[in-house]
Formats: C-alpha cells, structure tokens, sequence
C-alpha cells in the first residue's frame, strides 16, 4: 500500500531515519548515520530483525541520505510505498507555531531560526535540500520541536531583561522536546478520557532532559529556554545556573565565553558531576558497586528535575497526571523514586513496587492509592507524530 512515510532526524554528526507505514504503527526500516564528519563515519539499516553497516567513503549528511536512497532502490516494495517525507527540525523560532509544508519560504525562515541552533537547524537544512535532489516530487513536512511551546503566555516565555532584547533580538523561553510532549499529551487522552482537559506534568528525560506542564492539551510552562541548555540537569549540559558563572568560568579558565558554553553544554550535567560518565544506565552501575559521585550525581540530576516540575506546575489548576518518558523516564526505578519522593508535599506517591516492576517499553500507571496524581510511565514516539503531521498534511 502506499502510505509509508520517511522519517528523517538530521542532527549535527548523524542522521537518523525510519520509514514508517500503516498510518506509522509499522516500521519498514530504520537506522542512524554515525560520526558524520569523521573517517569513521557509517550507516546502519535495521531491516526484518537484521542489522547491516555500511562505512561511507566521505561521511556528510549527503553522503548518508544518498545511501539511504540507494538501500531504498535495492528494496523497491518499501520505496515506492513513500509518498512523504517527515523532517524533524529543532527551532522553528516565533515563525512556526506548527509542522508545515516545505518549500524555499520555509527552508529560509528554518535558517533564520539558526542563529539559536547553529548546529542543528543548518544540518537540518542540508538534510531537506539533499532529500529534495534524490526523491524529486515527493512533498516534504518539517515538525519543529519548538512548535508545541508556541502557546505559552508571555509571563512565562518572557525573560525579565530589557524589552528591546526581546524585540530587536528574540531573546525569549522556546522549549524543546515539543514533539515527544504532544505525543504524550494525545497519547494520555486515548488512555484516559478528558485527560486533555486535565493538568499534566511531563518529565522527558533523555540525555537531553526537560519538564512541561500541558494545561487542556496545551502547553503552558517548560523548562528548556532559548536553547536546551536552559532547566534541568542532564547528561552533559549543567541546565540552570547564575547566568554570571559564564563570566567567572571565562576568566578563572582563561577561554573565551564560546568555550565556557561548550563546557556547560558538553561536559557538565551527569558526565561532569559523576567524573564517569553522562550514561544513566553505566552511573547506576557504578552506584550499586557503592561509587559515591555517581550517586551524587543521579541524586542531583532527581533533585532538579523535581524542583522543575513543581516549577512549572504553577500554570496548571491542578495535577491531574504525572507522566515519566525519555530513556531515563521510561526505564530508571532510581530516578522515578527518587523524583517522586522530592514531590510528596504536591501529594505526588508512587507505589514503590509498581513502579520496580513496571513492564519495559510499555504504558503503566505506578501511582499509589492514597493520591490525586496518577503517575504515568508512557514511552514516547516522536518518529509515530513526525509521520502522523506528514500524512496529514500531504493530503491536505
Ligand atoms: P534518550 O536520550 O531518551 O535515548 O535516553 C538515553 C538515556 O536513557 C541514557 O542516559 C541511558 O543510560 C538511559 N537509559 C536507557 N535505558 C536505561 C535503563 N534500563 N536504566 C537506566 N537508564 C537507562
């Protein structure tokens, strides 16, 4: 049948793809080129349960989408069952409030959003260029992580500095991870009834990590800023800190404040407490071998996470339901015991042995008699929504 969309998520050294069909709930192929820029560089196809790598001579994101191309050829049932193409893109700026048709107008406004994501949205860039060169006539749909936090009130995206930054430079609270929180949001309400006209907390804890509160379907609060380093702890980004810590790293370090964010965003957060790693699973290990800088750790990483949720719980009327997604989210007892235990004065519990044992992969509810709160643990699907908008609006 043909109703398979490709989804494509360039970031700035790899590319992941997957080719989802049947309204995306079947996967034909999927896979990530790795290491782009290096010699190392290389393509992996995930396809009927076997794994296959192919090195690539000169690995840029040209390179890897024309090998994708040339896999496709080879496998002319999955190719010509494409009639879209999905793009994750990271900022859409103030300019795109939701996923859109692509053409040259878009293509410039995603590169006007890059001057806040310099890595990404320029590999973004390339990655649709190259797309429309080798599938010529297929339509093209961005989803912008962005997009979701477009509806936040100006008391919470503001920052409070003066007002011309705001309007001669757009210097305000976007957000991220809006695709994987509008996942979780729609996903919920198929589980529960008129959760959409609820209050709901959102932890997405990855590698990258934020927090969302989505009031009636809505997001009303979130805790990335005008980029992800902003809010929480995470792998290797420091998340909040005095904003005069740049200055003083500068000058204590001798380095440029360039530098100074490169350490804040690449070897601070899990990585730079713990001195092992940014991996939650290898500091779990280590904690349970009785290493007490991992503990120190995940025990921060539990503690700011915490302090953000109930942060942005200021924008709901209540806390109808607590949703833990993200690698982290979806699958640390740890962390979701220890978050939980932060929150006990927001009436937040979980049941301690629901939550242990709580099927990988899966959706479960961990929340323990005695609260208003359901705690939610719900693997979230950013490729499933990336297809869902490009269906929806190739048809159109
Ligand atoms: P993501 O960025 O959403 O892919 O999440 C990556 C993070 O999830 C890494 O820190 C992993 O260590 C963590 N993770 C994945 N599986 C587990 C697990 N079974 N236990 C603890 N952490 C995990």
């Amino acid at each position: 049948m043909k109703d398979s969309i490709l989804v494509i998520n360039c970031g700035s050294s790899s590319l992941k793809f997957a080719v989802l069909s049947n309204s995306g709930k079947n996967t034909l192929v999927e896979g990530i080129a790795d290491r782009l820029g290096s010699p190392e560089s290389s393509v992996t196809f995930k396809h009927e349960g076997s794994k296959n790598e192919i090195s690539l001579a000169d690995g840029n994101h040209n390179n890897a989408v024309t090998e994708i191309k040339k896999w496709l050829d080879k496998h002319p049932e999955i190719e010509s069952s494409i009639v879209g193409i999905g793009h994750r893109v990271v900022h859409g700026g103030e300019t795109f409030t939701e996923s859109v048709l692509i053409d040259q107008n878009v293509i410039d406004g995603i590169r006007e959003c890059a001057q806040f994501a310099p890595l990404h949205n320029p590999a973004h860039i390339k990655g649709i260029e190259v797309a429309f060169n080798l599938f010529p006539g297929l339509p093209q749909v961005a989803v912008f992580d962005t997009a979701f936090h477009q509806t936040l009130a100006p008391e919470q995206y503001l920052y409070p500095i003066p007002m011309n930054l705001y309007r001669e430079h757009h210097f305000r609270k976007y957000g991220f991870h809006g695709t994987s929180y509008r996942y979780i949001s729609q996903h919920l309400a198929t589980i529960v009834k008129d959760s959409d006209k609820q209050g709901v907390l959102v932890a997405h804890l990855g590698n990258g990590a934020s927090v969302c509160a989505i009031n009636q379907g809505r997001s009303s609060d979130t805790s990335m800023g005008v980029t992800p380093l902003e809010g929480l702890m995470m792998g290797t980004r420091s998340g909040s800190l005095d904003p005069s810590m740049v200055t003083f790293i500068c000058q204590a370090e001798n380095i440029s404040s360039d530098d100074a964010l490169n350490i804040l965003n690449t070897k601070s957060g899990l990585l730079g407490v713990s001195e092992i790693s940014n991996d939650c699973r290898t500091l779990e290990e280590a904690m349970a071998s009785g290493d007490l800088r991992a503990k120190l750790a995940l025990d921060m990483f539990a503690a700011r996470a915490a302090k953000f949720l109930a942060s942005v719980s200021t924008t709901l009327d209540s806390i109808d339901h607590l949703v833990f997604t993200g690698g982290i989210g979806e699958n640390s007892n740890y962390l979701r015991q220890t978050i939980c235990n932060h929150l006990k004065a927001l009436n937040i519990n979980i049941d301690l042995t629901l939550n242990n044992n709580a099927p990988r992969g899966e959706v479960s509810n961990i929340s323990s008699q005695n609260t208003n709160t359901n705690v939610w643990i719900i693997p979230t699907n950013e490729e499933l929504m990336i297809a869902l908008d490009t269906i929806s609006l190739i048809q159109h």
